[in-house]
């Protein structure tokens, strides 16, 4: 009995080792950015009450100060790190101030810099979905399209201290935030709604991870991802339902940022509650998913 205890023991202690040695092999290779507008700086402003925008040109990251700690919804790509951070310090906030780090989905230009918050306020407990944890927690290294490793880290492996689910909550100080699924994107992408007062009066603001499918992602054709074609159409049928007050996206093209503030414009958190624009948007989204379902059975039935 006591040698089959020893040898379970000596076992999982070879496999962490060769899992630590196979971990420390990895590089960090980051790929180069493509996309000017990800790492072109925008001032960081108010949206509504105590939630801030904080990213960048285009990758959408809040932050949200709850009274008791600050809450940070995204990090930007990897690089987009002093961005964010000047931006929260110019709103008069400090990074190590940040109580709560989650994201909206794990992709590397919203995941990328997430553990250099994480060393900022290494106190802070970071939420993410159970099913995209295992992608952040490996740097980007694993991710549904790439289940067997790219075989470098894209970007810094992301401590995960809570794994969530829809439904889940995320409370800190006088901020309730209720996670939604958004799956379909990826494997565990998530929307956020939470109410906001302000001036009198209540909000209800959805962060929403719009459901566009990538470049070369195939609906029939994702060994990595059995589920997708469900889970893109349960995501944009829930999501045509919602009727936030103000909403945001993960992406600031998804929410016609450019198109509704300018840097300098008076404070008006009504600037994002176009509820006909989100409508259209979810729309657009399920006509291209069922575009590229069509597209991709109809290739399959030749
Ligand atoms: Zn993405």
């Amino acid at each position: 009995m006591k040698s089959k205890l020893l040898l379970a023991a000596a076992l999982a202690a070879l496999a962490g080792t060769s899992m630590a040695a196979q971990a420390a092999e990895l590089q960090y290779k980051p790929p180069p950015i493509t996309n000017k507008e990800w790492e072109t700086p925008f001032p960081g402003f108010k949206i509504v009450g105590n939630m801030y925008y904080v990213g960048t040109y285009d990758l959408g990251c809040y932050l949200i100060d709850t009274g008791a700690g600050l809450i940070l919804i995204n990090s930007g790509a990897d690089g987009s790190y002093p961005l964010i951070k000047a931006n929260i310090e110019k709103l008069g906030f400090k990074t190590s101030d940040i109580k709560i780090i989650t994201s909206t989905h794990g992709h590397g230009d919203h995941v990328g810099d997430l553990a250099a918050f994480q060393k900022d306020a290494p106190a802070a407990k970071t939420y993410m979905n159970f099913r995209d944890a295992p992608t952040i927690e490996s740097g980007g290294n694993i991710d549904y399209r790439r289940p067997e490793g790219r075989g470098f880290y894209p970007y810094h492996p992301v401590k995960v201290d809570v794994r969530t689910k829809p439904g889940d909550h995320i409370k800190l100080g006088n901020t309730d935030l209720t996670l939604h699924q958004a799956y379909g994107h990826t494997p565990g992408a998530t929307s956020f709604t939470f109410t906001v007062q302000d001036g009198g009066r209540n909000y209800n603001v959805l962060i929403v991870n719009m459901n566009g499918i990538n470049a070369g992602v195939k609906l029939l054709g994702s060994p990595g991802y059995p589920t997708i074609v469900e889970d893109f159409a349960s995501t944009l049928k829930e999501q045509a339902t919602y009727t936030p007050d103000l909403w945001v996206s993960s992406h600031a093209g998804q929410f016609n940022l450019h198109q509704v503030y300018k840097p300098g414009d008076p404070y008006n958190p009504a600037r994002f509650g176009d509820l006909a624009a989100y409508k259209l948007k979810i729309a657009n989204a399920t006509k291209a998913y069922e575009k590229q379902l069509a597209e991709e059975r109809a290739a399959k039935a030749k």
